[in-house]
């Protein structure tokens, strides 16, 4: 007799919820996403995805649109000391050489994971404000009175899960010294700008990354500084467009260029966790920043959270409503250690991008030995060994 499949609850319907619906739907897993904003969207920023995530939006489907929407980073990308002379090149491949790395607008992302969904999975104006279970299924209720009953609930609700401290006990995001001012530039503006290249600039304490996104329409900026006393007790406002021209005055010419076309910018304070120490309490998983946040300096938080969700579907698809909570301790098992080290890699590769070093040259062949550690994260496909840890349930 064929298994009954889980009911899967998500609560958060940011890139890791609706990812992670995909996934379960394509494996015939009955699934609803519940956000809690009016409306599915996300702000005017890129995201930068990898060959490990771009993987498995294939399998689910969504290669082609990522092709359309995104903009494919090529062998141009470079790095470059503050003053624009080059260090190094940009890993854009993985060791196969499959040139899978694309500058996105993280709406154009979002909306391409929803439109994909069945109608009636994603269900907006949803604030999750409590979980109860037992031996029989988990109960998700939210501030509108609504309640949901589910055989495993997800908790993708992002670095404030509200559903987090269910699993862990309430702590504080760590912060980590810098802001990010983030912000996009028509590419009509500096039309002189490579629609087919990840640029970053290098300076002590602070760095500037640029890329594509939308087919190269618009350029993704992104300025990390240090962070004053007012950005500390925020984690996003408005950013002064002036404020992050003085921030970058001096150097590369080019970073100038577009900075003078820039016209609105928000900054982001930057936090992260330490590793938790597990995700998953009976019927309830963390996935995505609610698992594991972390700095954005080796843009891997979306990607990790896409394979999270490969790995969750994959493992689920094998078990049915009695045995999902074993399945969940599969997939926490299978990447918990793996995540742990992209946490700890980002705050390394962080200090590394705004150390100040005596001499340059130590830091820009550290640059250029990355390449080892950047091989790693996008060679790892996730579904084989999901497959192999869903074999061993059975
Ligand atoms: P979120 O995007 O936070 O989504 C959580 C969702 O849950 C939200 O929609 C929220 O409204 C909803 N929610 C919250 N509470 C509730 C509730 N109680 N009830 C219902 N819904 C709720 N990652 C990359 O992979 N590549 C990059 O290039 C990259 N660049 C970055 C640059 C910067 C400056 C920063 C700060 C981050 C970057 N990241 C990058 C990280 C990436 O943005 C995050 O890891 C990713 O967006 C997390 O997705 P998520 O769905 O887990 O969380």
């Amino acid at each position: 007799m064929a298994l009954e499949p889980p009911r899967v609850v998500i609560v958060g319907g940011g890139i890791a919820g609706l990812f992670t619906a995909n996934a379960l739907v394509a494996r015939d897993i009955p699934v609803t996403v519940h956000e809690q904003a009016p409306a599915l969207g996300e702000i005017g920023a890129g995201v930068f995805l990898t060959p490990n995530s771009v993987r498995q939006l294939h399998r689910v489907g969504l290669g082609p649109d990522v092709e359309r929407w995104g903009a494919r980073v090529g062998d141009g990308s470079r790095y470059h000391r503050e003053d624009g002379t080059e260090i190094a090149g940009v890993q854009v491949t993985d060791s196969s050489g499959w040139n899978a790395v694309f500058g996105m607008h993280r709406a154009d992302l979002v909306s391409m994971l929803a439109d994909r969904l069945p109608d009636g999975v994603v269900q907006t104006g949803r604030r999750c404000t409590g979980l109860t279970q037992d031996d029989g299924g988990a109960r998700v209720s939210f501030a509108d009175g609504a309640e949901v009953e589910g055989d495993v609930v997800i908790a993708a609700d992002g670095i404030h899960s509200e559903l987090r401290h269910h699993v862990v006990p309430p702590s504080e995001p760590v912060f980590s010294g810098s802001v990010a001012y983030r912000g996009l530039v028509p590419h009509e503006l500096v039309p002189d700008w490579p629609t087919d290249a990840w640029h970053m600039w290098l300076g002590p304490g602070r760095h500037f990354l640029t890329f594509p996104v939308r087919a190269g329409e618009l350029v993704n900026f992104v300025g990390f500084v240090p962070a004053d006393d007012e950005m500390r007790e925020s984690w996003s406002a408005p950013g002064d467009p002036d404020q992050l021209r003085r921030e970058f005055a001096g150097w590369d010419p080019r970073v100038g260029s577009l900075l003078e076309q820039v016209r609105t910018t928000l900054r982001w304070g930057l936090y992260d966790r330490e590793p938790l120490p597990r995700w998953t309490e009976g019927r309830l998983s963390l996935l995505g920043d609610a698992a594991h946040p972390m700095l954005p300096h080796l843009g891997q938080g979306a990607n990790q959270a896409i394979e999270d969700g490969m790995a969750l579907a994959t493992i689920l698809a094998r078990t049915d409503r009695d045995t999902a909570p074993a399945g969940l301790l599969a997939y926490e098992r299978l990447r918990r250690e793996r995540v742990a080290q992209v946490q700890r890699g980002a705050r390394e590769n962080g200090l590394r991008y705004d150390s100040v070093y005596a001499d340059l040259s130590v830091r820009d062949a550290e640059m250029a030995a990355h390449v080892t550690y950047r091989k790693w994260l996008y060679d790892h496909d996730v579904l084989p060994e999901a497959e192999a840890a869903a074999g061993a349930l059975a």
